[in-house]
């Protein structure tokens, strides 16, 4: 039976607007599809796969894991969780590890975290009904629930983590939300100064805003985030799902920021394709998820694992975070090259691997209709917004294939500019 693009309007929700044409196979930075069609991958799965399609060491520890041990449920342990759960411990500043299947999953484990840290650390003497709580007295109780969070923020889909993300379009229909979730704009100092109080338990912030447009944070912004939590005793989430996993050149993007977080999350490039997620924290914070407070069914599944130990090594090895910044001038430099032909582009931002191209005013809002115009040059990109093009390569990507997509980007920059005007 044959199965076309088509296909996909009669049997699936319609919340996807897929490309036009179904890619089949992948390697490194290249996909092809049904029709044979090569394409140059600058999309990277959106940011996930981060060693390319089907690297070989990541093929052979998936292959190696599937004649061993697909699935066991967390009433047992497995070899892969544990290994990863102690690179990961071993390379950054976590103490302890929280798998999940999803950057929404690991995000959604670290707020209730945050709430649940508070709860325990700072209870109420009260003898009323917290809001979140139907029963008066409840140990629950505290009044340090405030989570903060910023405009423009993506955090995933599920309720609590969508109503946390700072697009409100993404919130619209959905109610009623879950509460005590407050928003400022990103990289404003004094608005936070002004608002994380003694009744904040939690601040979550993107140190590269991903889907909100390739932002990345100012170094002091996030600093002085850190010390307003240490002085109100809040937590300092850093979702790294988008910016983590070697994205900006160090392992994380809190490292080359030098300010550390309590909890970080992480996922898409974790896991180069398989499904994963993970929740980093200190050990004391992690008390507060004792036996039964959390859990997730396939969180720490033994392949998931065994495929991210084998991401992880490839990522964290220095040759490969060397290499991110030296693709990141190749980037750059022939995005600008090709601005100055065009004039397309009013700012090229980013760092490292995740790249933002703002389009000129005459373009804006074009976003879409440049990403169809570069796939019909076999180019793949993202957009973040409306109005910016979106790269986030595989870190691995070669430099004959940057130099190959950009050519086709040139050829769809020629006809798209021509259209436009
Ligand atoms: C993609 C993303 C998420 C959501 O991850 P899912 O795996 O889609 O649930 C959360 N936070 C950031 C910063 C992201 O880029």
């Amino acid at each position: 039976m044959s199965t076309t693009r088509a296909d996909f309007d009669k049997v699936m929700v319609p919340n996807y607007a897929p490309a036009g044409f179904i890619p089949v196979r992948g390697h490194g930075s290249r996909l092809w599809d049904q029709e044979g069609r090569e394409y140059v991958d600058f999309a990277g799965g959106i940011a996930v796969s981060a060693v390319g399609h089907t690297h070989p060491a990541v093929v052979a520890a998936l292959k190696e894991q599937s004649d061993k041990l697909w699935h066991v449920a967390n009433v047992m342990t497995n070899e892969p969780a544990i290994r990863l759960a102690q690179k990961l411990v071993e390379h950054t500043f976590a103490e302890r590890v929280f798998f999940a299947n999803s950057g929404a999953e690991a995000n959604e484990a670290a707020l209730k975290l945050a709430r649940k840290y508070a709860t325990d650390h700072f209870p109420n003497n009260n003898t009323q009904k917290c809001a979140g709580c139907s029963v008066n007295g409840c140990l629950c109780a505290t009044d340090k629930n405030e989570i903060i969070a910023f405009d423009n923020s993506f955090h995933g889909r599920t309720l609590f983590t969508v109503t946390v993300g700072g697009q409100p379009k993404y919130t619209q229909g959905f109610g009623p939300l879950p509460q005590a979730i407050c928003h400022l704009p990103y990289n404003d100092i004094a608005a936070a100064e002004a608002t994380i109080s003694d009744k904040t338990c939690a601040v979550i912030v993107e140190p590269v805003q991903g889907e909100g447009g390739v932002t990345p944070a100012k170094r002091a912004f996030l600093q002085r985030l850190r010390e307003l939590c240490d002085q109100y005793h809040a937590l300092l989430i850093f979702d790294e799902v988008q910016s983590g996993a070697g994205r900006t050149g160090a392992l994380f993007a809190y490292m080359k920021y030098g300010v550390t977080p309590d909890i970080l999350s992480s996922a898409k490039g974790l896991g180069g394709g398989f499904p994963v997620g993970a929740m980093l924290t200190t050990e004391k914070i992690a008390a507060s998820f004792g036996v039964g407070a959390h859990g997730s069914t396939y969180g720490g599944n033994p392949l998931a694992c065994a495929v991210a130990g084998a991401v992880l090594d490839i990522i964290s090895s220095p040759t490969t975070l060397q290499g991110v910044e030296e693709r990141h001038q190749l980037f750059v430099s022939a995005l600008n090259q090709l601005n100055d032909k065009h004039g397309i582009f009013k700012e090229v931002r980013g760092d490292g691997l995740l790249i933002g191209c703002a389009l000129a005013p005459a373009f804006e809002g074009r976003g879409k209709d440049l990403v169809k115009a570069c796939e019909l040059e076999g180019l793949l990109l993202l957009i973040a917004g409306p109005s910016v093009m979106r790269l986030a390569p595989s870190l691995l990507i070669t430099p004959a294939d940057i130099t190959e997509g950009m050519a086709r980007f040139d050829r769809a920059l020629v006809k798209f500019v021509v259209a436009t005007i």
